[in-house]
């Protein structure tokens, strides 16, 4: 019982157990997604895989604590240990970004943004505006309600990169809250490189004076210069904030340092906790001192009750962030991009940018096989290769269809996948979209949803996968 795999296995079993008792379904459902996790050759550049101590930790009854407001000061009696367990994430937190000021409670990357822009809002804009919210439903606003509202909290005009470049939702696209509560403007990336142009951005900024910049993205596959991005923003009056959801675990693990480590230039900076950085399903806040008070105000303004459970796994997640293997394990995961990247232009694939020096790659599948991201996506799953299709700039087969497939190596990184296991992951990726041809319309032209694979390639594709996989067991001695 001295082995941790085995003791977890036990304690898992006897967990699953009780739930078989109660519904069995639900059961069966976790162990399926552990078969599933451990049987994919997963390349969703925003997944990862938590470690067991993170997982274990959020299972737990510090979920049945309701604690609103922030350490030491709660609506509710009794919540020692939540703020035990707050402070201790902070604290890891703060120390491992370097950071003024952490706030641990965002339940997820979204809400860790809603609470970045209410805190950058609040502490510029009185806000008695907002009390036309309460005559009607937010769902009852129509475009003159948000006019006024933007109107009344002084119009606050807020510049983010476009969904199209790389950016996210969050960032003011028109379908998210985002792109409703503000008069926002998108930049996107140069047309010919497809990297990100300052001039342009700088130029734009100073015409457009945002009350807030926001640097970061969720598909761009190359470091941003945010002493560069500060810049632009003290020209241009803006406070910056970075959303690094994607690249937190590149900044935790030393790989982004100076100019590329967003911490000591940006005003806020936002991330999730479940993606690179290798913890809980979670957002997390930072901020220098002049906004913490701001962000504190994030429950309840933006949040509800804070879920002590997930911020235990949070907390013991950054603290294995702290740990100098986690540097390794960053560094590890941009090798692996570029090895990736080069894996797939040796065998004549076009890349957005024409590489990567992130986590990030970006695989221009029009152009390398003639398919649309929505084929790709599938003949690839087909082949037991999980990826997801993606927009590229100026993306000719529109959002839904798209003609990128985006990969990422943070999970197979986590499995301990070499430079060399990713040069061969590039030859089965090639391998499968090279046999796979779009099926053809009634009219005769290529269609954008449907294709076929060559005789036998998608199940020769996935058992070479699988062997692959069988080197790199996900938690080795974790039998369920
Ligand atoms: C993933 C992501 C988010 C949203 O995170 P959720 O936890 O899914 O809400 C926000 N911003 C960026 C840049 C992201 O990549």
């Amino acid at each position: 019982m001295s082995d941790p795999a085995a003791t977890a296995t036990v304690a898992y079993q006897a967990i699953l157990q009780l739930v078989q008792g109660v519904e069995p379904r639900i059961a069966e459902a976790i162990t399926a997604e552990l078969h599933d996790q451990r049987h994919s050759l997963k390349l969703i550049a925003s997944e990862n895989y938590a470690s067991l101590p993170a997982l274990l930790g959020m299972g737990t009854w510090l979920s049945d604590k309701y604690a609103e407001g922030t350490i030491g000061h709660r609506f509710y009696a009794g919540c020692q240990n939540i703020d035990t367990v707050e402070s201790v994430a902070a604290e890891h937190a703060r120390a491992l970004f370097g950071a003024e000021y952490a706030y641990v409670q965002p339940h997820s990357g979204i809400d860790a943004n809603l609470v970045a822009y209410w805190a950058i809002l609040s502490h510029f804009v009185e806000t008695p505006a907002l009390k036309t919210l309460g005559a009607k439903t937010v769902n009852d606003l129509d475009q003159a309600d948000w006019d006024k509202l933007r109107h009344d909290l002084g119009n606050q005009r807020l510049m983010g990169m476009s969904l199209d470049a790389g950016g996210h939702l969050t960032h003011g696209f028109r379908h998210n809250i985002s792109g409703k509560m503000f008069d926002q403007r998108s930049y996107g990336t140069d047309p010919l490189t497809g990297l990100i142009d300052y001039e342009a951005i700088r130029k734009q900024a100073l015409e457009f004076s945002p009350l807030i910049l926001v640097a970061g993205y969720s598909a761009y596959p190359r470091r941003i210069d945010f002493a560069k991005m500060r810049e632009i923003a003290d020209e241009a009056g803006a406070v910056l904030m970075v959303d690094m959801s994607h690249f937190a675990g590149l900044v935790a693990g030393k790989v982004f340092t100076g100019d590329e480590n967003p911490v000591p230039f940006a005003q806020v900076v936002t991330t999730t906790t479940h993606k690179s950085l290798r913890g809980p399903r979670g957002g997390m806040v930072l901020a220098t001192s002049e906004f913490a008070d701001d962000v504190d105000r994030g429950c309840p303004m933006v949040l509800g009750g804070p879920l002590g459970h997930m911020m235990a796994g949070k907390a013991i997640a950054l603290a294995e962030a702290r740990q100098p293997s986690f540097q390794t394990y960053a560094q590890q995961v941009a090798d692996n991009a570029k090895a990736l990247a080069d894996g797939l232009l040796k065998r004549g694939a076009t890349l957005v940018t024409g590489g990567t020096d992130n986590h990030i790659v970006l695989l221009d599948v029009a152009g390398s096989f003639g398919l649309t991201g929505r084929q790709a996506e599938g003949a690839l799953l087909d082949s037991g290769i999980v990826t997801n299709r993606n927009s590229i700039p100026h993306d000719p087969n529109g959002a839904w269809y798209t003609s990128g497939i985006r990969l990422g190596t943070p999970a197979l990184t986590t499995r301990g996948f070499s430079a060399d296991d990713m040069d061969r992951v590039a030859e089965l990726i090639v391998q499968a979209l090279r046999a796979t041809t779009p099926t053809t319309t009634s009219q005769g032209t290529p269609g954008k949803a449907k294709y076929t694979i060559g005789d036998g390639v998608a199940d020769a594709t996935k058992a070479a996968a699988d062997e692959l996989l069988g080197h790199h067991p996900l938690y080795p001695g974790l039998e369920l």
